[in-house]
């Protein structure tokens, strides 16, 4: 029983000697450490709204509503929820849609709501059974990225057509009327009701 307590007073009076580890914030600025994972500060740019952070949050403090008949994808990032484990900076897909940011920190407030923020992204819609495809900019994010590969995907390519407008006609959309049809092919279309065109006209 002896000698714990004599160390316990040699660490009692050790630390009474060494400087506190803790800062004097908020009364003295407190500038965090190199490598800091603070708030996860969103790019808007950069974000093509793919889900994937939302699918590796692990308290899911990211969520997505899609709302087909407006083509909306609304996300949401509760940082009341979050535990800045940095997972959706490392598998954002385009490596600059979210950082955490080393600086930003004290996000404590009476009022939960002003720890949520919102993002709108369009969405594709299949124009055959309403499904959602994904949004617009997560699309072109992947032409860009894989470059011409990206048109031995029929759905690339139409994509493509209608941001071109060839046709003078300010309307260039093709109503699916009666069951898909081979013509139907270049339209925009779910990977589903692709495969059907496909196998049925093939
Ligand atoms: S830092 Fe972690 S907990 Fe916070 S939003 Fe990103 S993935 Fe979710
Ligand atoms: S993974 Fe990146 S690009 Fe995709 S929704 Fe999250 S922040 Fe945006």
């Amino acid at each position: 029983m002896r000698y714990p307590k004599l160390r316990e007073l040699k660490e009692a009076v050790t630390s009474l000697l060494t400087p506190a580890y803790t800062t004097k914030y908020p009364g003295v600025e407190h500038v965090p450490f190199e490598k800091f994972r603070g708030k996860p500060v969103v790019d808007n740019e950069n974000c093509v709204g793919c889900e994937t952070c939302a699918n590796v949050c692990p308290p899911h403090a990211i969520t997505f509503t899609d709302d087909p008949v407006k083509k909306s994808r609304t996300i949401r990032r509760d940082y009341g929820k979050c535990i800045f484990c940095g997972q959706c900076q490392d598998h954002c897909i385009t490596g600059k849609g979210v950082i955490l940011s080393d600086k930003i920190f004290d996000m404590a407030s009476f009022d939960r709501a002003q720890a949520v923020e919102f993002q709108e992204k369009e969405l594709l819609i299949c124009k055959n059974c309403g499904a959602v495809i994904t949004t617009r900019e997560h699309l072109q994010f992947i032409h860009r990225k894989i470059g011409p590969k990206a048109f031995s995907s029929v759905l690339n390519l139409n994509v493509l057509n209608e941001k071109l407008k060839l046709s003078e006609d300010k309307d260039v959309d093709v109503e699916i009327r009666d069951d898909l049809k081979r013509k139907d092919m270049f339209n925009i279309l779910c990977p589903n009701c692709l495969r059907l065109v496909l196998v049925k006209y093939l």
